[in-house]
């Protein structure tokens, strides 16, 4: 593979320094440049503060802040010499062609012959750019799209030259996909290439059918967002987020340089886009676009605009019939179809605009790329979508979508017709799946065989809540599939019914939004309310047999991503090994809803807390830390910050970036393991404070409730937690499984509590934590 061990970013504006950031994350240093500054002291300060603003960002586009050393700042007149250290080497300056025809031959000058050159233009022709650079370098020069924020976004859209050298870019896709955690789609060299051509179509064909028809911006919002299987920004949401001005920008690119295209109409800003924009409202930036956040007696209140007044006003109710029909459709082709096929106000709303954008899509598909894939790619990764334009044709069917456009004596594109020749849908889901290729033929689908696709698995048990899968070579997997992915009886029954079989290992993970939320909270308050305490101490004993894996006859991996939450992390905690997204949001946020960790949770943060002590005198420091992480619920905004944080074990975690490579990665490891792989018995003599600890965690307890950092039902839970980490009252020595017979106990006696059943009330009615 390609090794990039050194990178210079040229532009330290929102893309680059964020594109330098990313680098770091991944262990790449950088050497950042921007214009210098008059200022003849410090020439770097406008770098510096360029970094810096990139650094202060929420989320912030580092996993951790001492990465940042990693990134050197500099200025491109007294530094650009130093670029010659760099195998690839960035451009991310302003979007002025002038500006970059100016860099890249000075960049060729000191590039060394063997580096990586790329541009970030989200719009320039990248063979424009490309002649700007000495013939030897044009062969390693390419266009690399990354999207905002670098750090979140999967799409990275590479654009060659026909001087780019294939092999470069196959390297370098395979680093991106591998290092950077991308998700890679080649588009070929033409105005906006996919993302700002076919993307930025959908977004203005949608405000341009809106305000043709009078839809309200709510409304078509509520149209175009999750029911067509996009996000909430939907359209004019989007639009904000992007910012007007941008937008602008964009659409006067492609007016320019697409002279007779069909989707010009759509181009143009409409009146009232325009009239806003010039007023400055250019959306999130400013405060206000199509939306605008206000307080109303003292509450944060969202506006919408009315785009014929042009005054925003407060959000008006509304309903159609169609989109109420598919609001609890999980299933996105059938929620697409479901609608598509209704016939309110709504309904031909969602059918206009997605012909639209197919027939779009497909007719100018040889333009601007090389594949059905690339451009449903772009359209999932770059803009969310959770199907692209060829899936929807295929979802909705090509010869049912093809007989309604001829009904409506609308032309049916080409490569349609073209399909319908040889076959009836974009993609086909056969041993080797495929996709309808432009030169009229069916080309197998590539994938790297680390990308598992466990809807493809074949399934070995299921019920509501949770399936086994088979991976294949003796492994696995136990999927969860429950809104969020908590845990009841479901999951954590086929969990442990799992372990008591005969694999050589396996892996817990699943491929939905999220891993877990954690457990089902619903359950507990329905338990605590009816004072069922036998059948909730039987739940946790089953969810500790669950979580409890390292006594298992072959290891257990967890594939974690996004909300490990709770109960979720529990089952984590205690597996083998943990393999984690770099996009993982872990921790024990139990004490929030008014409880302690009771699936092995408080014994596992514990456990790492107590290896490696120099001396016993650390003991009540290492219980002490163990206490905060659980008392503070903290949840990492990362992996790495996960590790850092003490919930992944330095020794037996890894960290995944290409969240597609997961469970192919969580297999792989736990082939690894089951080659020398021995159950470990629970420990019997770990070290317990007893009541010298627990009456100085009481001290400190009613210290922090006296200066009212904490109320009293803190108090309650801090000494209960307490309680189970110090091992009870007896000092001395416990076993692992003490402190599980204590979490649970710890846990009953809190659900008894009326205001450990308030918080878990609150947070299930509003989804956040209630301070009693
Ligand atoms: P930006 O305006 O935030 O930053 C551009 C930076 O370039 C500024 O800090 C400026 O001082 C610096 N600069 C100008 N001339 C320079 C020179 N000669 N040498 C060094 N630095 C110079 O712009 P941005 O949003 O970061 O965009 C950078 C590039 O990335 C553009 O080509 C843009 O089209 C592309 N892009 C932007 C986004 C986005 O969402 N912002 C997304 C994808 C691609």
């Amino acid at each position: 593979m390609l090794s990039i061990k050194k990178a210079a970013v040229i532009g330290a504006g929102t893309m680059g320094a964020q594109i330098a950031a990313h680098l770091a994350n991944v262990g790449i240093p950088s050497l950042l440049l921007d214009i210098p500054s008059s200022d003849s002291k410090d020439r770097n300060q406008t770098t510096q503060t360029l970094w810096d603003r990139a650094r202060a960002l929420s989320p912030s586009p580092l996993y951790l802040p001492e990465s940042a050393k990693l990134v050197r700042i500099g200025n491109i007149e007294d530094d650009l010499p130093a670029i010659r250290d760099a195998d690839w080497i960035l451009e991310a300056v302003v979007e002025r062609f002038d500006v970059k025809q100016q860099l890249l031959p000075k960049i060729a000058t000191h590039a060394r012959p063997d580096a990586l050159i790329t541009t970030n233009t989200s719009g320039i022709g990248i063979g424009r750019l490309a002649a700007m650079l000495p013939a030897e370098c044009r062969t390693r020069f390419f266009g690399s799209h990354f999207f905002n924020p670098p750090r979140a976004m999967r799409l990275l859209e590479l654009i060659s030259t026909n001087e780019t050298d294939p092999l470069v870019l196959k390297e370098f896709s395979d680093f991106a996909e591998a290092v950077l955690g991308k998700g890679i789609a080649i588009a070929k060299d033409s105005p906006g290439f996919i993302s700002n051509r076919i993307g930025f179509f959908a977004i203005m064909h949608a405000v341009h059918l809106a305000l043709k028809e009078g839809f309200t911006v709510d409304e078509t919002d509520a149209i175009t967002g999750p029911a067509l299987g996009r996000p909430r920004s939907a359209t004019f949401r989007l639009c904000d987020v992007i910012g007007l001005d941008v937008m602008e920008h964009i659409g006067a690119n492609l007016l320019e340089n697409l002279p007779q295209d069909d989707g010009r109409p759509f181009f143009e800003q409409p009146k009232c886009m325009k009239e806003i924009r010039e007023r400055g409202w250019l959306g999130e930036k400013k405060g206000q676009g199509f939306y605008k956040r206000t307080r109303v007696e003292g509450k944060s209140e969202i506006l919408s605009l009315d785009c014929t007044t042009l005054e925003h006003r407060p959000r008006a109710k509304f309903e159609f019939e169609s989109l109420t029909k598919i609001a609890k459709v999980k299933d996105t082709a059938e929620r697409i179809r479901t609608l598509c096929a209704g016939n309110d106000r709504a309904a031909q709303f969602a059918w206009k605009h997605l012909s639209a954008v197919l027939c779009y899509s497909a007719d100018h598909l040889n333009e601007v790329a090389h594949d059905v894939v690339s451009v449903d790619r772009v359209q999932r990764w770059g803009f969310n979508w959770e199907l692209g334009p060829f899936q929807i044709w295929d979802a909705l069917g090509v010869k049912e979508t093809t007989a309604r456009l001829e009904k409506e004596g609308r032309r049916v594109p080409e490569i349609v017709q073209k399909l319908l020749k040889t076959g009836s849908s974009f993609y086909r889901e056969e041993a080797v799946p495929s996709y309808f290729h432009i030169s009229g033929d069916y080309r197998a689908l590539e994938s790297s065989p680390k990308a598992i696709h466990l809807s493809k698995c074949r399934e070995i048990q299921r019920n509501e809540g949770a399936s086994l899968l088979d991976l294949g070579d003796g492994i696995a997997c136990l999927e969860f599939h429950s809104k969020l992915n908590t845990l009841g009886p479901d999951q954590l029954g086929l969990l442990r019914d799992a372990k008591q079989q005969k694999f050589k290992g396996l892996v817990i993970g699943n491929q939905g939004s999220h891993y877990s939320a954690g457990a089902n909270l619903g359950l507990f308050l329905k338990q605590a309310q009816e004072k069922k305490w036998g059948e909730m101490d039987a739940f946790l004993k089953l969810f500790q047999e669950a979580t409890g894996s390292r006594t298992c006859a072959f290891p257990v991996v967890a594939a974690c991503h996004h909300y490990t939450l709770g109960g979720g992390c529990e089952t984590a905690l205690g597996a083998s090994w943990v393999v984690a997204a770099a996009e993982t949001f872990m921790g024990l946020p139990e004490a929030k809803v008014g409880v302690i960790p009771a699936a092995g949770g408080t014994k596992e943060v514990l456990l790492r807390h107590l290896c490696h002590m120099e001396s016993p005198d650390v003991l009540f420091d290492r219980v002490h830390r163990a206490w905060k992480l659980i008392f503070s619920a903290h949840v990492s905004t990362n992996g790495p910050e996960a590790r850092k944080l003490g919930y992944l074990h330095p020794d037996l975690s890894h960290i995944v970036l290409n969240d597609d490579w997961l469970i192919g990665e969580a297999k792989a490891k736990t082939l690894e393991l089951a080659g020398s792989y021995k159950p470990t018995p629970l420990i019997q003599d770990l070290p317990a404070l007893g009541s010298a600890g627990i009456a100085k965690f009481d001290e400190m307890l009613e210290a922090m409730r006296k200066s009212d950092a904490i109320t009293d039902h803190d108090v309650t839970i801090g000494k209960k937690l307490a309680y189970v980490l110090c091992g009870g009252e007896k000092a001395g020595t416990m076993s692992e499984q003490k402190v599980l017979d204590l979490e649970r106990e710890a846990f009953l006696s809190l659900c008894g509590d009326p205001k450990t059943v308030a918080r878990i009330q609150h947070m299930l009615d509003t989804g956040k934590p209630l301070r009693n």
